[in-house]
């Protein structure tokens, strides 16, 4: 039997009409149509709620460096047992999460719309997706005029009449739509399962999970199964679905170059640090020639949990450095800046075979020569520019830890071993649809989320296309 931690209980033998694997911005973005239009729906997570935290020791062992899952695990946001259970070797730090809500229970809420030749270089059909941010911004509410900090107010002051955006700043947490979803009784949440593998069975999808506390496996069916488990999992479960080992597909992660910045005009001015988000201003290259901005950067306060991240850098004694950090750190500015990632031979994953259900995920991401030549004609451009806005930029931090992440499973007008049709269904099964953003064939420089829910939105109702007469 499997449990859920609302009203229902899913029995093994019902048939759904549709499961969505995976909690996340997508999973709750794309089952929404469906829960309104009256299917069955089941949400199946493998995670527990990220706010009641395991209490166990993270191992170091599973990951290479130890700061950025510190800084995550101290917000209380990532589950421990995520790095046991979703294995992966990279030459990069890859955040993930194993939550109900998924890691839209860290982020920091900055979104922006993509363009249409954004969205076309993406895979994704402009017209829809617009469509689709209207309806996604209606539903969470979404706030375009945050209130800003000091910080912010004064960047954006010195940057009128030049090339900047206001920010979209929203504190927006997925869990909240789950308890909306609980209230239909045509929905069932059913938490703590991790999903191995699906087959296609010709009239309904077979899903094999596995229970995180008992390791028991279980075997759920549905009529319909969108996947949308993050991209790097969503392509895991496939590969292992199809026994793709050592197959490997193309994989885009997107790092941060983070200057760190003085902000002299704050000097000696009062603080305000009842602001809700950490990232408020943002900024992107309108140079309307480039089908893709060709960067995108946001300002962020110095966020107090970094201090540990933040002493590596300041030469002095660690008592005398957690003391300088404490005083100067109000006055700091990061700047974090993000490019487009494409797709190259080098960046890429593939699934290794384990004895154990549970296969290890390599993760390849490499930045091309080509790209790091067009990185820091750009990082010329962003260091002029900000230095207009009023900030001094004392240390450029190039950092490997990514939650930014897209492919695997991507768009193709003809059948490749492992991809998607326009609509988001798997081109090797009739019943098997992607939500997230692994049919993603570029990862543009902006922050992704706002198009992985509007797209979430959009296969969801294709989806419900099926079950209309
Ligand atoms: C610190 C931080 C700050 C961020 N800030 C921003 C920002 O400002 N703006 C922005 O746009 N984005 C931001 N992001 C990125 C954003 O959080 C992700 O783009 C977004 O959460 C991706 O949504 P998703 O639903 O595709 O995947 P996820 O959020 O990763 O959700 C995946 C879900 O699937 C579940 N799952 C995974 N594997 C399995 C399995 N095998 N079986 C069952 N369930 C499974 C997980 O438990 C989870 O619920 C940030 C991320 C981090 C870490």
């Amino acid at each position: 039997m499997l449990h859920n931690s609302g009203h229902s209980t899913a029995k093994p033998n019902t048939l759904h009409d549709v499961i969505v694997v995976g909690s996340g911005p997508a999973g709750v973005h794309a089952a929404y149509p469906l829960v309104e239009a009256g299917l069955r729906v089941a949400i199946i997570d493998g995670g527990l709620d990220s706010k009641k935290q395991d209490n166990q020791p993270i191992n170091k062992k599973l990951h290479n460096k130890s700061n950025p899952y510190d800084l995550l695990i101290k917000s209380g946001y990532v589950f421990t047992k995520t790095y046991q259970l979703l294995k992966v070797q990279s030459n990069i730090e890859i955040i993930q999460s194993l939550a109900k809500g998924g890691l839209s229970e860290i982020w920091h809420g900055i979104c922006d719309y993509f363009t249409d030749s954004e969205l076309a270089e993406t895979g994704l059909p402009a017209l829809e997706i617009q469509k689709e941010y209207k309806e996604i911004a209606k539903r969470i509410n979404l706030k375009t005029k945050p209130q800003l900090d000091l910080h912010g107010q004064l960047i954006l002051k010195k940057a009128k009449n030049q090339v900047y955006r206001l920010p979209i700043a929203y504190p927006y947490r997925t869990k909240s739509v789950i308890e909306d979803l609980k209230k239909y009784k045509n929905f069932t949440y059913i938490p703590k399962q991790l999903v191995l593998k699906v087959k296609d069975k010709n009239k309904h999808v077979e899903i094999e999970s596995i229970s995180i506390e008992s390791q028991e496996k279980s075997y759920i069916k549905s009529r319909y199964l969108i996947l949308a488990a993050g991209a790097i999992n969503t392509t895991r479960i496939l590969l292992q679905s199809f026994r793709l080992y050592n197959y490997q597909v193309p994989f885009l992660t997107k790092g941060h170059t983070m200057l760190v910045c003085l902000h002299p005009q704050t000097l000696l001015k009062r603080r305000q640090n009842n602001i809700a988000s950490l990232g408020q201003v943002s900024l992107t290259c309108n140079d309307l020639d480039q089908d893709l901005n060709s960067f995108f950067v946001q300002f962020y306060r110095c966020n107090p949990l970094a201090q540990d991240l933040a002493l590596q850098y300041i030469p002095l004694p660690k008592p005398l450095a957690s003391l300088f950090f404490s005083i100067i750190a109000p006055y700091l500015v990061i700047v974090d800046v993000r490019f487009p990632t494409f797709k190259s031979n080098k960046s890429f994953c593939r699934l290794k075979k384990e004895k154990c259900d549970i296969g290890v995920l390599e993760v390849s991401s490499h930045t091309t020569d080509r790209e790091i030549k067009k990185h820091k004609e750009e990082l010329k451009k962003i260091y002029r520019k900000i230095q207009s806005f009023g900030l001094l930029p004392m240390k450029t931090i190039t950092s490997n830890v990514t939650s930014h992440y897209a492919g695997g499973v991507s768009f193709q007008s003809k059948q490749g071993k492992l991809s998607t049709d326009s609509k988001g269904r798997l081109h090797q099964a009739k019943r098997i649809y992607i939500a997230d953003s692994s049919t993603w064939k570029v990862l543009p420089a902006k922050p992704p989320t706002l198009t992985i829910m509007a797209n979430a939105a959009r296969v969801g109702k294709n989806v419900l296309k099926k079950f209309q007469p």
